[in-house]
């Protein structure tokens, strides 16, 4: 009895590993096709008159309190990634100053910008980009007041998680951070997350993501909604949110570890979702240029993880537009390139239009409104088949 018992204790849980296998089976699918599409990559059109520069923005290191992660590890990760820069937004602290302390000016070759992410008396939480001395008092302003200083100071401010309160609607915020990672990796749960760790994370540790990446459905429905009724620019950002803390570990008493699946140290953040961000020829990348084309909504986020979206470009036939800019409804050709054939949607104020196959695709746009883009790859498999790969800003037709 006791063995028959045992056995079938034992084919159970035989049985409930069957998933996990299954979902390793399928990152190691997905990495293959991943390897394929890098061979595939057309290189960008030579007329093109702007740089991609590729970083990420919404990071926090030890400062803040809630991270552990080092300047050194951070500066690390950026270039094991090739990032171009890295756009720190440091919780404050009420002692001293982080937006002060934090990676700023360029190390290791890469641009950083030393920002904060506050809290305001609306119970928004911004990105200030830079940041402030007075970040650690802000929180007693409104969200519309906070805004107002940040603009006179020349900086931008950016609602984080804009889903989780609404009030920075109604002010004059510059854009939203329609993506963050950091919100996507809590959703994990702890037990699928420990078997997916025990199965994939020894060869797919990266790939991980993919098993529980979402297309950031509720953020991109307010965003579009605020860009048409707002009547104004709002510049769509990804957040990678990097604390590098999300994760599983399993030690012994004497505190070794025995079995350890961190989803976001800062290198895997980094690699997963970026913001590209296009600066004409010439200028370089500078802060000031960086800023700037950032407030222009000169930029687009790429799940870099599937393929690096370099090359992508939203712009306006007959016109210098690209993504972000303002354009008569009379220049209505709109034209889309991508650096792979991938499925290309065309989504006017928030409902998709049409959507073409290919590396480039033109639309014609003859009613105002709010244009932009999202990319597909098809051809990837599960999980991260029908999950977007690239989000465009929009080109606003008047
Ligand atoms: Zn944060």
């Amino acid at each position: 009895m006791k063995r028959r018992i045992l056995i079938a204790i034992l084919g159970l849980a035989v049985l409930s590993q069957i998933p996990f296998a299954y979902r390793r089976y399928r990152l190691r699918q997905l990495r293959n096709t991943i390897q394929q599409l890098a061979a595939q990559r057309i290189p960008p059109a030579p007329e093109n008159e702007y740089v991609d520069y590729k970083g990420v923005i919404h990071v926090h290191s030890l400062l803040g309190g809630h991270s552990t992660g080092t300047f050194a590890e951070l500066i690390a990760a950026a270039k094991a990634n090739q990032l171009d820069f890295v756009i720190m937004t440091e919780h404050p602290q009420a002692e001293f100053d982080t937006s002060a302390m934090t990676l700023n000016g360029t190390h290791a070759g890469i641009l950083f910008i030393n920002g904060n992410e506050v809290a305001t008396a609306g119970g928004d939480r911004l990105l200030l980009i830079p940041g402030t001395s007075n970040a650690a008092a802000i929180n007693i302003q409104s969200t519309q007041q906070i805004v107002e200083q940040q603009k006179l100071n020349g900086g931008l401010a950016l609602a984080a998680y804009p889903s989780e309160s609404e009030s920075w609607k109604s002010s004059a915020v510059d854009g939203v951070e329609v993506y963050n990672l950091f919100t996507n990796t809590r959703q994990i749960r702890p037990v699928i997350m420990f078997f997916d760790g025990l199965w994939s994370y020894r060869s797919y540790a990266d790939l991980m993501f993919a098993n529980f990446f979402q297309r950031p459905d509720e953020n991109l429905r307010l965003w579009d909604e605020a860009n048409v009724t707002s009547k104004r620019k709002l510049i769509a950002i990804a957040g990678n949110d990097a604390h590098s803390n999300v994760g599983l570990s399993l030690n012994d008493s004497s505190g070794k570890q025995l079995i350890g699946v961190k989803l976001d140290p800062y290198e895997r953040s980094f690699r997963t979702v970026r913001t590209h961000v296009l600066i004409k020829k010439g200028n370089g990348l500078t802060r000031e240029s960086l800023l700037e084309a950032l407030s222009q909504g000169h930029c687009y986020i790429s799940f870099d993880l599937f393929a690096e979206g370099s090359g992508f470009n939203l712009s306006a036939r007959n016109s210098d537009a690209i993504m972000g800019d303002e354009i008569a409804v009379t220049n209505s050709e709109l034209i889309v390139r991508v650096p792979l054939a991938a499925r290309i949607v065309m989504i006017r104020n928030g409902s998709l239009v049409e959507q073409r196959q290919g590396t480039t695709a033109e639309f014609s746009a003859t009613d105002p409104g709010v244009y932009r883009v999202e990319v597909y790859l098809d051809n990837l498999p599960a999980p991260a088949l029908g999950k977007p790969w690239i989000v465009s800003n929009p080109i606003y037709l008047r």
